[in-house]
């Protein structure tokens, strides 16, 4: 059984006097244990809408999502897949609920009516995981950017979530803060965690296993970044290819011979080289 799967879902929003916007239309995909999937997507293709959906915030218009087999359209199952599906949000001043930092991390456990040594525990694991152990004492004000958000992940940690959800997590930091959080998701994948990544950065899609590219409402492209970063639909989809794979494609036209889609600076001195040295 996939960890999710998606069933012709379709989403709207009510706009009021009987007029609505169909966000999301007749999706069907399914995400393994595991994956690390980027989702890309001009600004209102519907990744957000998406996101809410996963972890039951939105309930499908119509057709189904299953997270471990449990329907998010079920009330008895919300609060288990809120559990099962942690999400990380843009602005990390908007997801702090405490001014300690224990305190914001603990907050999601104390939910869970968890016991004092077990909430302990999870804090601590938490913030071990995600490099921050030295702050748990600290208040969450002097902080920067990378490291709120270092705090936010701890907060969804601490559930002990199955998937998470990055929804243009790194799109305010620096490219510091970037690449902290984008390695804290890789070793939260390696360690069993399903990752979503939503982004605009090819960069980051370049990274992952799996790229899903949204276009109004509508899965355009899934494949691996290759497969994904080949696609004629690309400019259609808005994307702004990596400086080597564009690069690359334009020199595939005056005979230089890359194989495939090049994804790496690696990839890219390899191809200039092979091509160079007939
Ligand atoms: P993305 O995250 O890819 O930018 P969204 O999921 O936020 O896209 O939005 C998808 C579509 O739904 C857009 O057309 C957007 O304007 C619309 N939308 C998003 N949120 C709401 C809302 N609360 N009410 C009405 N329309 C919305
Ligand atoms: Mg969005």
């Amino acid at each position: 059984m996939s960890q999710i799967v998606l069933k012709g879902v379709s989403y709207s929003y009510s706009l009021g006097e009987g007029r609505s916007l169909k966000a999301l239309k007749n999706l069907s995909f399914s995400i393994e244990k595991g994956e690390f999937v980027t989702l890309l997507g001009m600004n209102g293709s519907g990744k957000s809408t998406l996101a809410k959906l996963l972890n039951g915030l939105f309930i499908p218009s119509e057709g189904e999502i299953l997270i471990d087999g449990l329907s998010t359209a079920s009330e008895k199952n919300t609060f288990e897949i809120r559990k099962k599906v942690g999400m990380v949000f843009q602005n990390p001043d908007n997801q702090m609920v405490a001014t300690i930092i224990e305190d914001d991390i603990a907050f999601g456990p104390e939910n869970l009516g968890l016991k004092r040594e077990e909430i302990v525990k999870r804090v601590d694991e938490a913030l071990k995981s995600v490099g921050m152990e030295e702050f748990r004492e600290r208040t969450t004000q002097k902080l920067s950017g990378g490291q709120k958000q270092r705090i936010a992940i701890a907060g969804v940690l601490a559930m002990r979530p199955d998937v998470i959800i990055f929804d243009e997590s790194t799109s305010m930091l620096d490219p510091k803060g970037r690449d902290e959080i984008m390695d804290i998701a890789r070793k939260l994948n390696s360690e069993g965690i399903t990752i979503i990544n939503i982004t605009h950065s090819m960069e980051e899609a370049a990274l992952s296993d799996r790229v899903i590219v949204l276009r109004k409402g509508r899965i355009a492209i899934d494949g691996n970044p290759k497969e994904v970063f080949s696609s004629e639909l690309v400019d259609a989809c808005g994307l702004v290819l990596p400086l080597v794979t564009a690069s690359s494609k334009n020199l595939i036209k005056s005979g230089y011979d890359f194989g495939c889609a090049v994804t790496s600076e690696d990839e890219f001195v390899e191809g200039i080289c092979k091509t160079l040295s007939k």
